[in-house]
This record gives C-alpha cells, structure tokens and sequence, in this order.
C-alpha cells in the first residue's frame, strides 16, 4: 500500500514509518519538524519507497499519486510543547485533520486518526473504557490538546457519515521508547535523564497520581492492526499495567543503578490523577495486547538514552 503518514519524523510516527516500510509499504512521510526531527526518519528502506514532505498540514497539500491511506499523528503531544505550542496544537487538530481527511476523501484512502488518552480528562470512570464520554476542562491549560483531538475525533466521524470515508480512531495512552526527546518534559524520558546524570527527579504533587505505560513496538503493532481491521468507533491503545508516577520515578532510578534522590514539585493544574486503558475492546477486535513488560521497556530506553547522552558529552564517542 501507498501510506501517508502526517507527523512521520516525531516520536510514534517514526517508528510507524520504518514499521511500515519493513512491511512493503510505501510511506509518504509529511511532517514540518515542529515538534520532531529529521533523525527521526529513516535513512533508507531495503523493502517500500519512502519519500519525505516537509509541509506544514494545516495548510493544503496535493499528491499527484494514488494513496491507499491516510495516517494522522502530527500533533505536540507532550504537555510542555503544547503549552509552548498552544494555537499550533488547536490548529493540527481542528485544520490539520480536515485536511489529512480532505486528502483521505479524494484519493478514497482509508484514515487513521490518532487520538488520545486526553480526550478523557481527569476521568471519573476507572479504567477508561472507549464508550466513556470524559471529564475535560474546555479553557484550562491541558485544553489546548485535549479539546483539539475531541474535535479532532468529531470531524473524523462526520466525514466517515456524510462522505463515507473510511476511517479509524485510535485512543493512544502513554507510550515511551526509544526515539522519545530527552527534553520534551514527559515524566519517562524526564526522569531517565535526571537518573543518568545524578540529577534530582522531579516528581510533581505527591506522585500518588498514576499512568500506564506502553512500549513503542506494542504500539506500532497496535496501530498497524486498527489499520487493517473494520472498526469506525474509537479504540483505546495502551499498556493496562498502571503505575503511580513515584513508583515510576523509583524504579528508573533502580533500573539506571543511579544515586539520585527524589524532590517533590508543585502538581501542574487540571495534572490527570488516574489513567489507565480498558484495552478489551483491541484484544477482542484486534487480538492485539502489549509484549513487552514496563521492566524491559525500561531497560530499553535507558540503554537508548545512556547512548545518546554520552554522545551529546563526548561526540567522537
Ligand atoms: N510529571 C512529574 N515530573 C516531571 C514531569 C511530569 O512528576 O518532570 C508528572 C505529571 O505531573 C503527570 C505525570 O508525571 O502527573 C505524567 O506526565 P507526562 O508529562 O509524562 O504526561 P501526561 O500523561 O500527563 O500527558
């Protein structure tokens, strides 16, 4: 298949990039390196083509080529960049997916919207199951992203009605990996980079507040399978193995061997206290669940950054 993916060079879309290229697909990666990078992309593929657009997607764009789908992922997703990125984030969400489903509908490619966790808030209903409805505070400072993916999950479901496109939702959860910036102010890479350089971590609140983390290759798979199957109503992707964030701020420090010590900082306003998916809606649909345990994941992503930061120190290393 031909495949676009928007936010091809950040976090996820990247790793779904070279995923689909090492399936034979071809990928046509749009991305204006907003909130990711160009060493994100793959150098090259053995088995699809892959071409890059640098193109911001809240502005149109014509392909010549047939697409069999369209893949939405650019986003800011973390809660620094789209607090620094306010009307940027409202704008891929609101303009971005009108014109990523706007592609979809004239080239009758099917759709993939990626999008959120966020969409249930600060939940009142524990684990989030896909049919609850969220607690969102429509001007607090999370609202940015939050209501931008609501809409975002709206127009998606107005074009699969009135236009017939074909489309898909994902709810993704907290996912982590290889790939992630080290500074993009997410607890995980925030914590691992405080544990490596003997830092104090910064645990927000009491730390009592929790998250369920999931692995990139457990998304990727996840992702790709929601692709494939026939569901138009959202389905929540993610990790069910939930963690308070201090929890999570000592295992890193375990699993780093590190000696940093632990320091408590204010909790951010509208900070969601529990998140957990109610992932029995993909294992039914999908026969997908997550492999790849938090300890192992850990472990991968600390070897990950270990490396990168003895880069950033020492450059002919
Ligand atoms: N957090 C923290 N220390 C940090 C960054 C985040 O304690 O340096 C907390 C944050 O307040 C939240 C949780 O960790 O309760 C997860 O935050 P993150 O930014 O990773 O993503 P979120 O799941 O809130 O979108």
């Amino acid at each position: 298949m031909r495949i676009v993916i928007t936010g091809g060079a950040g976090f996820i879309g990247s790793h779904l990039c070279k995923y689909l290229l090492e399936k034979g697909h071809s990928v046509v990666c749009i991305d204006n390196f907003s909130t990711g990078a160009p060493e994100n992309l793959p150098a090259s593929s053995e088995n699809g083509e892959f071409v890059f657009i640098n193109h911001n997607i809240t502005e149109s764009i014509y392909l010549k080529d047939d697409i069999d789908c369209v893949l939405h992922l650019a986003s800011p997703a973390s809660p620094v960049d789209y607090h620094r990125l306010p009307i940027q984030t409202l704008k891929v969400g609101a303009l971005g997916t009108l014109i990523a489903l706007g592609l979809a509908k004239h080239k009758k490619a099917r759709f993939l919207l990626a999008s959120t966790s966020e969409v249930y808030g600060d939940p009142l209903v524990h684990p989030q199951v896909e049919t609850y409805w969220g607690n969102v505070n429509p001007v607090g400072p999370r609202a940015v992203y939050d209501e931008a993916k609501r809409f975002a999950e709206a127009l998606t479901m107005a074009y699969h009605g009135v236009h017939g496109v074909d489309t898909r939702i994902a709810r993704i959860f907290n996912t982590y990996g290889p790939g992630m910036r080290l500074d993009d102010g997410r607890a995980l890479p925030t914590f691992i980079s405080q544990a490596l350089k003997g830092e104090e971590l910064t645990v927000f609140g009491s730390g009592e507040q929790t998250r369920s983390f999931c692995y990139i290759s457990d998304m990727v798979e996840g992702l790709y399978l929601l692709l494939l199957s026939n569901e138009h109503e959202p389905v929540n992707l993610g990790n069910p193995e939930e963690i308070s964030i201090l929890q999570l701020a000592r295992e890193i420090i375990e699993l780093a061997s590190s000696r940093s010590k632990i320091v408590f900082k204010p909790l951010p306003e509208d900070d969601p206290r529990l998140r957990k998916p109610d992932i029995s809606k993909a294992k039914r649909l999908l026969n997908w669940e997550p492999k790849v345990g938090r300890r192992e994941g850990l472990l991968k992503t600390i070897g990950y950054f270990s490396r990168k930061l003895q880069r950033v120190t020492n450059p002919s290393a």
